[in-house]
């Protein structure tokens, strides 16, 4: 269990930071999730772009290059695992709390490679529920603030579902953890990217592979409704990949079992996960 922490590499119970740290005192941070297969970074570049935008957004300047990164998540990584890489940057410690970003402060970097434990609900489906998206409005930010998905994921885990389909204005944004995907009228739809949505990595794949595969497919608004009458509901994600929503709202998706699509799409994947690993 070794981690990386600002040039070190250390056992992760011996990883401290300071009780100053912004990240600890206000969430002041960003992160990424980089799956690895086969000891390779998947998409390794996209992540890094996102966590560049993200960087970006909150206006914390810290300068990597892909290589630069990848040099640090090295010897972390075991080939023979299925594994994830977590990296955190947080615009580091001041000597007073004090909402103003500090002068001359050192960004903390932190990153650990954890083993991904395959998600039992990716190939039953999962119960879902939809729930007023109390999120801010940056939400294509990457940001460690996660209290609001934090409170959305427990009522959904309260009501006995794996995940809550967040909704803004009447229409579905995303998961509490996850991209959203609806079968309807046998095209595929996802919600456009903006500031309402995480551009996710497992989203842009997906849509990739239903171009490349001919499979109808497009970005636009879903509004509730449509999502309760849809023929399949899946969410996405890195560490669980496609996840089938089988009941929405105590009501039954389709035939109430993981869809056609879903079928497809998912031996898509993994056929390009292995390509790539
Ligand atoms: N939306 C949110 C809010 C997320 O936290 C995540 C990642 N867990 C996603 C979408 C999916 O993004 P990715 O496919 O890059 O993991």
């Amino acid at each position: 269990d070794t981690v990386y922490l600002n040039g070190d590499y250390l056992p992760l119970a011996d990883a401290r930071i300071s009780v100053m740290d912004r990240g600890f005192l206000f969430g002041d941070g960003v992160y990424e999730v980089i799956p690895v297969y086969n000891g390779r970074l998947f998409r390794f570049e996209d992540h890094i772009r996102r966590l560049n935008n993200s960087l970006r957004a909150i206006r914390l300047e810290l300068e990597k290059s892909p290589d630069q990164w990848r040099g640090i998540f090295q010897p972390m990584l075991d080939g023979d695992k299925d594994q994830y890489i977590y990296l955190q940057i947080t615009r580091g410690c001041a000597p007073r709390r004090d909402h103003g970003f500090p002068e001359h402060v050192v960004p903390t970097v932190f990153a650990m490679c954890n083993d991904i434990k395959p998600f039992a609900g990716r190939l039953t489906g999962i119960k879902a529920v939809t729930l007023d998206d109390t999120r801010w409005q940056m939400c294509h930010v990457k940001a460690t603030a996660l209290l609001a998905h934090l409170l959305l994921r427990q009522e959904a885990l309260d009501r006995d579902c794996a995940e809550a389909i967040l909704v803004r204005h009447g229409y579905v944004t995303e998961g509490a953890a996850s991209n959203l995907f609806a079968v309807i009228d046998d095209e595929l739809i996802t919600p456009p990217n903006s500031h309402e949505i995480l551009p996710g990595i497992t989203r842009d794949v997906i849509l990739e592979l239903a171009q490349a595969n001919g499979i109808a497919c497009r970005e636009d608004i879903i509004a509730l409704e449509a999502l309760q009458n849809a023929s399949e509901v899946w969410v996405t994600s890195s560490t669980r990949e496609i996840v089938p929503v089988v009941e929405l709202d105590g009501q039954t998706v389709g035939a109430g079992t993981p869809g056609p699509l879903f079928h497809r799409m998912d031996q898509l994947l993994q056929a390009y996960k292995q390509s790539q690993a």
